[in-house]
């Protein structure tokens, strides 16, 4: 692969005020570029001026989809230094999601490398305000010029970053879910378990109903037979029902979320008992009624944690939790964002600095 060669940009841009970002509006000054061929194996690895890509107008990505995705995020620590969550995870998730989107695979310590490479380059581009990180998106693209279809001879794997705000600007608030008994996001056997474009292109519409009727996301139920729990959105999904918690396994139709495996560590270290199985939407709702569902939540990069305040389940209502935060998914945002930030112990050695 070589050494990555660093072209800096002429023109530097005026970075955003902190307390505006929001979610992925703004991208700083450089990129990370390495190019796939066939034979030759990855190649080129560099960092030059973020700016639009040239491809042909058949490049396959375009037409058939064949790209994945990763989303980290680099914090600020008070003593000033840079720290990456778990990133090895993401580059080796990344492989998983090539091998099944068939797009040959990347070095993960090189990946690694890569991301560290490109932050300490835009290190100033970091906020510093409470709850802000920068947002660190890998992502690959298929660019054979060529519309018949089988997996492509060419690709591109590239880093951009983006300054993003608060996820919770006034405090950590649970939300209302849509049960969604229509459409399906995904099936065993099927790209699930791949962070992968089509998945999110298949989940839009479920999402927009949801939105137009009040709900900010949908609880996802498996594709067989509309009873299983799946995800929350794009997160991961936990139930707490008699003191033990509850998140669906892992069986081909779900992200292995790095939150959701992290949030797993840390409930087994504190002695609360976990459970990885299936998990009907009938169950739920039974433990609701006999009053012994405490708490649900979503895990993911972005929010970190997020309470569920209520559920829809064709048209049946119910409030968990008072419709409030519950312990354990404060808990859990309190030390993981807590990790993350450099501010508490780190037992598992899941923080990597950039130096
Ligand atoms: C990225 C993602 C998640 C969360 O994964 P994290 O590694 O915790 O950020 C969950 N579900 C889907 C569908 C995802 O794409």
């Amino acid at each position: 692969m070589g050494n990555i060669t660093i072209e800096r940009t002429q023109s530097p841009k005026q970075k955003p005020d902190q307390n505006n970002l929001g979610f992925g509006n703004y991208f700083t000054d450089h990129m990370f570029v390495m190019d796939y061929t066939a034979g030759k194996g990855w190649h080129d690895p560099r960092i030059i001026p973020y700016q639009p890509l040239q491809l042909e107008p058949s490049a396959m990505v375009l037409h058939y989809g064949q790209a994945i995705f990763e989303g980290l995020k680099a914090y600020k620590a008070k003593d000033g230094r840079i720290l990456l969550f778990r990133p090895h995870q993401n580059m080796a998730r990344t492989n998983i999601s090539n091998d099944r989107l068939c797009i040959p695979p990347i070095d993960v310590d090189f990946g690694v490398e890569a991301i560290k490479t490109l932050v300490k380059l835009e290190k100033d581009w970091i906020p510093e305000a409470e709850g802000t990180s920068l947002y660190i998106r890998p992502f690959i693209i298929a660019t054979d010029p060529y519309l018949g279809v089988r997996p492509s001879n060419t690709y591109k794997f590239i880093i951009i970053l983006s300054p993003v705000g608060a996820y919770y600007p006034e405090g950590i608030n649970p939300v209302k879910i849509y049960v969604e008994s229509k459409y399906v996001r995904a099936v065993k056997g099927g790209i699930g378990y791949a962070k992968t474009p089509g998945n999110y292109a298949a989940s839009l519409k479920s999402q927009v109903e949801a939105h137009e009727k009040g709900y900010t996301q949908v609880l996802w139920l498996d594709g067989v037979e509309r009873k299983y729990i799946e995800e929350v959105g794009t997160m991961n999904v936990f139930f707490k029902i008699d003191g033990k918690v509850i998140t669906p396994a892992l069986e081909g139709s779900i992200l292995a979320g790095i939150t959701r495996d992290s949030s797993i560590a840390l409930l087994k270290h504190w002695g609360i008992p976990v459970e990885e199985r299936r998990i009907s939407i009938e169950e739920v709702y039974q433990a609701h009624a006999e009053g012994r569902l405490e708490e649900a939540f979503g895990t993911g990069t972005a929010a970190v944690i997020s309470p569920i305040g209520s559920l829809n389940w064709n048209d049946h209502i119910i409030t968990i939790n008072n419709g409030e935060t519950g312990p354990i998914a404060k808990r859990l945002y309190d030390t993981l964002t807590g990790i993350q930030w450099g501010d508490l112990e780190d037992p598992f050695g899941w923080v990597v600095p950039v130096e």
